[in-house]
């Protein structure tokens, strides 16, 4: 039998590769990951998820204090100030905890972290930083990078064109950005930099934002965005940017085709989605192709068609998400183990971070819809004790009913606080629950969460509080 250095060498540290390292250490795997960046953790925790939630938590802060809303709860401010570098500061200490944190681990979990990244001599032997190592399994996780728009070059440093790596360290804010792309990243960032003072327009391809949500939410997010004051223009392309002396010109026309215009910026950011990361990983010397979307394919099992070589998070099919990633993460290193690791990608949540926040899990109604026959009620956050207290009108939630079985296909709600509760959403999902499951279910008074019961009671016409 071969002796391999590791049973198992996890390629990429971010939310799926460093979870599955651990796993597989915890299940008594010899194991080691090899990365590249200089600090563990990934897109997530080093220019994603983690600082973008620092921004978006210091510009809600500041956005309270500066913009006059906390006079109606009776607090009375003097001038506010912004002290972008404190505020970046503040940013930079929770990645670094957080990326420190991981380093961490590692070590508890006799992890071996290789510095480097790795690149395929053959399925079992990978070349990490001009070493040859070798492995009985190789986990690929190397996630994704910005999907370049052609003709427009993103330069982070001159901080004129950037992309969401860019965004979250301008050292000034922008008189005017420019947000092409209105999805996930554009409106969270987009909604930072406004709050901070910059004027924010977005130029999204399609008639609306957010793609992949339900039209409801799609719909709403619009309406809550421009009453928030960003200028959204829907259904428009950027054909061009020009940048001259640190400005750059947008040209724009409709998606549909029609008269050409030009919009002035002094920042515009790029984010039109991501791509899975597969350069220099010499797939070709394993003979693993990519599908048409640059994606790993694999079973069900997060095994690839190659013996040995296995791949997880946004390398591979499905939402690009760190919790998404770490669930496979932790499920290949189950399989690996021998165990049954299973990832239910029916009910994965997904939650934009904005205020209020966007969330859902399960199918859309236009997707239920084509499916079968189907139940839909609505409840709104209006009219909810505690949003209703908390001055936070806008939202609803949506439950979405099977109309023979009752099964909740899926949950959708715009609300302050909507990440958090689409959790009780996914787990009612994990087990089958019926809408009247969770209307039977008893919820504590006053929570926003309340709103999910109302909205299951609704489906068999029982709410209460409408
Ligand atoms: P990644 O996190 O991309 O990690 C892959 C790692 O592999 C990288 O560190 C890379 O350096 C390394 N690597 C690549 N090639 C090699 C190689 N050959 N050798 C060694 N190492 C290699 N998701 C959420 O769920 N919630 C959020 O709030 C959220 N916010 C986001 C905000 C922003 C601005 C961005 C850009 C993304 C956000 N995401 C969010 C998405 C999330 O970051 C990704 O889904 C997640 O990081 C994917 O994890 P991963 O492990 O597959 O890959
Ligand atoms: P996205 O896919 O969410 O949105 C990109 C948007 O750009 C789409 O609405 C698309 O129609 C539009 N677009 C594409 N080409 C365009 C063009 N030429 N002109 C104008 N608009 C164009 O991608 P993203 O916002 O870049 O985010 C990338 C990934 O990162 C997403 O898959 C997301 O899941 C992940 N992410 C998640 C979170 C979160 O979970 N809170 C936060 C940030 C990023």
């Amino acid at each position: 039998m071969a002796e391999y250095d590791y049973d198992v060498l996890v390629i990429g540290a971010g939310p799926g590769g460093y979870v599955a390292a651990i796993r597989a250490a915890q299940l008594g795997l010899k194991t080691a990951c090899a990365e590249g960046r200089e600090t563990l953790g990934g897109t997530c925790l080093n220019v994603g998820c983690i600082p973008s939630k620092a921004l978006l938590h210091g510009s809600e802060l500041y956005d309270h204090a500066a913009n006059g809303t906390m006079a109606g709860y009776g607090i009375k401010t003097g001038p506010v100030e912004l002290d972008l570098e404190a505020m970046l500061a503040q940013k930079t200490d929770s990645v670094k905890s957080l990326t420190g944190g991981i380093e961490f681990l590692f070590k508890k979990n006799k992890v071996t972290w290789l510095k480097g990244y790795a690149a395929f001599e053959d399925a079992h032997t990978v070349t990490v930083a001009g070493q040859k190592v070798t492995a009985k399994n190789i986990v690929i996780a190397t996630g994704s990078s910005v999907t370049p728009l052609p003709g427009v070059t993103v330069d982070n440093d001159a901080g004129v064109i950037v992309d969401s790596t860019g965004a979250l360290s301008l050292k000034k804010v922008p008189d005017h950005l420019v947000v092409i792309g209105g999805g996930v990243i554009g409106l969270e960032l987009g909604s930072v930099w406004r709050r901070l003072g910059a004027k924010v327009t977005v130029v999204e391809f399609l008639d609306q934002l957010l793609p992949g949500m339900d039209g409801d939410v799609r719909k709403e997010a619009a309406k809550i965005f421009k009453k928030q004051g960003l200028d959204l223009k829907l259904g428009t392309k950027v054909t061009g940017v020009a940048v001259d002396g640190g400005k750059a010109t947008l040209t724009v026309e409709p998606s549909k085709g029609g008269e050409a215009a030009t919009i002035e910026a002094d920042c515009v950011l790029v984010a039109i989605g991501r791509r899975p990361h597969t350069d220099g990983l010499g797939l070709d010397k394993i003979g693993l192709a990519v599908n048409a979307r640059g994606q790993i394919e694999t079973d069900h099992d997060f095994a690839t068609k190659v013996d040995g070589v296995w791949a997880i998070g946004d390398v591979v099919p499905g939402p690009m998400l760190a919790h998404k990633a770490e669930d496979e993460g932790i499920a290949v290193a189950e399989n690996i183990a021998g165990l049954t690791g299973i990832v239910n990608h029916a009910v994965i949540p997904g939650v934009v971070y904005t205020a209020p926040e966007f969330a859902g899990v399960g199918l859309t109604e236009e997707a239920a819809r084509e499916l079968g026959e189907i139940k839909v009620s609505k409840f709104p956050m209006l009219a909810n004790s505690r949003a209703k207290t908390n001055h936070e009108p806008d939202g609803f939630v949506k439950v979405i009913a099977d109309a023979k079985t009752d099964r909740v296909l899926g949950v959708w709600a715009i609300a302050s606080v909507a990440g958090t509760m689409i959790a009780e959403a996914a787990l009612a999902m994990e087990f089958g629950a019926t809408s009247e499951d969770i209307a039977y279910t008893c919820h504590a008074h006053p929570t926003h969460s309340e709103a999910l019961k109302e909205a299951a009671m609704g489906v068999r016409g029982k709410a209460i509080h409408i």
